[in-house]
């Protein structure tokens, strides 16, 4: 089964109403093979028989004709009008939204203008209106109906086409000498499905209900054709004395809007994830913690992590990121942590300040000491104080981190107030100018007054770098600074780090995935697989003789010049999942040394001196 289908069924009431739609559809498909008898044939004698006399299996109505007859018709009727209203309004609605968002400028001044004359009007008003002008009859509901819908696609697809059409594929698209149309039909349309199915499957309910409104007034179907508005509207007289006349219509339209609105919302859960329940849950402001017995934190200086293990907690069994890790960083210090993508080191370096979105994340284990504290057991208060404070954060994407509405003089300043308040602007602005001077920007007056889109990589790189000296840290936790950035910038960002730490003494977590890089500036490597370290060592050490199988696939697969191997070697095989791990060493899967004893039991981490390995085939120089 498609995967869309799987996840439809698998939403209980998403499959119920697709299972209510489905009958209500095969009776209205079969309804003329039903041998019925003419639902217009009016037969006074009859009056209101109940249901189940006299032949008729849901009475008669006022006038003696047979109901179920009726309501099968009618109900065919009401479907069929109601759906072609919700196609036309968004095949209609959908054009204008695409047009406008993608051409923009005065298409879409003139297109969304005119929308919006419709949007000024009560909705039910602007279709009554409409059939006023144009005739009672159900074509003109029809009509009606659909007009006062076009608004909520054209509003909603124009959203959305104007993010598609000034997104960079698009542009890659449009180099590669493609024409409007055909971006237009195979680059911007795929991505809008799934909105026009979300806003059709949500709406299409709502619109059948106002073809039945228009009926019920007397202003959709015309005597004496059954739809089921109209039979309600007929029936509204005998409400009290003959119930069953205005029960069975009205509970007809239950049916089908209630089956019609389950399956959209099971549509729309399945096709933007997202919106379904819990997805958009707001993420606590520290990562929840759920540990028996944390040991008790270190009283030395710097900032040391012992027994960390965080999870997240989603489907049946738990991702298991990072496992019993156990680092130290003296003061003034560069620990590095590498291993491929997501071998755990970015959950490792935000579960320090418990910066790991909860849910779905949650601290199992460990302590994290700062200052003889752990950080772990303090309220919110206390780690807001500390974050960015005392322990600050270096990310990957420079744009991303950056507000792209602010001025970098304005994001700095904001930096340094959230810290210390009652600094005059004078003082603000000079400060802001030599952390910008720190991290070598030329003309920092000139940066301070642009915003973060008018900068290139490096330079914002090194902005973000400055917003984290802003409050001259103990530590800065630097994850993946130099990823996004080219060689020559990669080699200026990590000498001001080097720098800074040499002259403030600032602890330097540095996480990458590049042993080049951390060669450069690292005194301790710590090498993480599968959230687990596998190997710590002073840089030296590590880099001049890995110990690990898996430091050195990393190490023969980062380039280097004048390699004498040749070309870098990949590592084959790719992480464990972290929902099911392997018993044994999880690298085992991958590595040339691997034996049945290394799949046998967790290997654990073996200290020698100032190295720590995880391998049994290891063997300590000095035993
Ligand atoms: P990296 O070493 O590349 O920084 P991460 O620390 O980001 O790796 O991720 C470690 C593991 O945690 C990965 O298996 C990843 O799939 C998982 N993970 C990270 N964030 C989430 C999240 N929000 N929900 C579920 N799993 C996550
Ligand atoms: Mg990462």
């Amino acid at each position: 089964m498609m995967p869309l289908a799987r996840r439809i069924v698998r939403n209980r009431l998403a499959a119920f109403g697709a299972g209510l739609l489905l009958t209500v559809t095969c009776l209205c498909l079969a309804t003329p093979f039903l041998g019925l008898v003419d639902p217009n044939i009016i037969n006074t004698a009859d009056r209101f028989t109940m249901p189940f006399d006299e032949g008729y299996i849901l009475g008669a109505d006022h006038l003696g004709r047979d109901i179920l007859s009726r309501l099968l018709w009618g109900t065919r009727l009401s479907l069929a009008v109601g759906l072609t209203a919700a196609l036309i309004a968004a095949l209609a609605g959908s054009l204008i939204g695409i047009a406008a968002g993608f051409f923009g400028g005065r298409v879409d001044a003139l297109l969304m203008r005119s929308v919006d004359v419709l949007m000024a009007f009560p909705y039910i008003l602007l279709a009554l209106a409409i059939v006023a002008v144009l005739g009672p009859g159900l074509m003109n509901a029809l009509i009606a109906v659909a007009v006062v819908n076009v608004p909520f696609f054209a509003r909603n697809v124009r959203g959305m086409t104007l993010v598609i059409a000034r997104s960079d594929f698009i542009a890659a698209a449009r180099l590669s000498g493609r024409g409007n149309l055909s971006l237009l039909l195979f680059e911007v349309l795929p991505n809008l499905w799934a909105v026009i199915i979300v806003a059709f499957s949500t709406t299409v309910g709502w619109m059948i209900l106002e073809t039945a409104g228009l009926s019920f007034l007397g202003l959709g179907s015309q005597p004496p054709q059954s739809d089921l508005g109209s039979m309600l509207g007929e029936a509204r007289a005998a409400l009290i004395t003959n119930p069953h006349t205005s029960l069975i219509p009205g509970l007809m339209i239950f049916v089908i809007v209630m089956g019609i609105n389950l399956l959209g919302d099971g549509m729309r859960d399945a096709l933007d994830p997202r919106l379904s329940k819990g997805g958009l849950q707001r993420s606590r402001p520290v990562t929840e913690i759920d540990r028996s017995k944390p040991p008790a934190p270190s009283r030395q200086p710097g900032l040391h992590l012992s027994g960390l293990c965080t999870e997240f907690r989603v489907g049946s069994s738990p991702l298991l990121a990072v496992r019993n890790v156990t680092l130290g960083l003296a003061p003034g210090e560069c620990l590095a942590i590498v291993g491929e993508s997501g071998s755990g080191k970015s959950v490792t370096a935000l579960s320090v300040m418990g910066l790991v979105a909860s849910p779905p994340a949650v601290i199992t284990a460990g302590t994290v000491s700062y200052g003889g504290r752990d950080l772990l057991a303090q309220t919110y208060d206390v780690l807001r104080g500390l974050r960015g404070h005392r322990i600050a954060y270096i990310f990957q994407d420079p744009l991303n981190s950056l507000h792209p509405m602010l001025t970098v003089g304005e994001q700095l300043t904001e930096a340094m107030q959230s810290h210390e308040a009652g600094l005059s602007s004078d003082r603000l602005r000079e400060r802001a100018t030599k952390l910008l001077e720190d991290v070598r920007i030329a003309n920092p007056a000139h940066v301070l007054a642009s915003y973060p889109h008018m900068l290139s990589g490096g330079m914002r790189q090194r902005i973000s770098i400055a917003m984290a000296l802003a409050n001259d840290p103990d530590v800065i936790i630097a994850d993946e600074p130099t990823t996004a950035l080219d060689v020559t910038v990669q080699a200026q960002v990590l000498k001001i780090l080097d720098r800074l730490r040499r002259e403030k003494g600032v602890g330097l977590v540095f996480i990458s995935h590049d042993l080049n890089v951390v060669a450069q500036i690292s005194d301790r490597i710590a090498v993480m697989y599968a959230g687990q370290i596998v190997e710590n060592g002073p840089s030296r050490d590590v880099l001049d003789d890995p110990a690990h199988p898996y430091t050195r696939a990393l190490l023969a697969c980062s380039p280097q010049i004048g390699m004498a191997a040749g070309l870098p070697k990949p590592i084959g095989g790719s992480l464990p999942p972290a929902d099911n791990l392997p018993a044994g060493c999880t690298f085992a899967a991958r590595c040339s040394l691997a034996s049945k004893a290394c799949r046998a039991l967790p290997v654990d981490l073996v200290i020698s001196d100032e190295r720590e390995v995880r391998c049994i085939k290891w063997e300590p120089a000095h035993g």
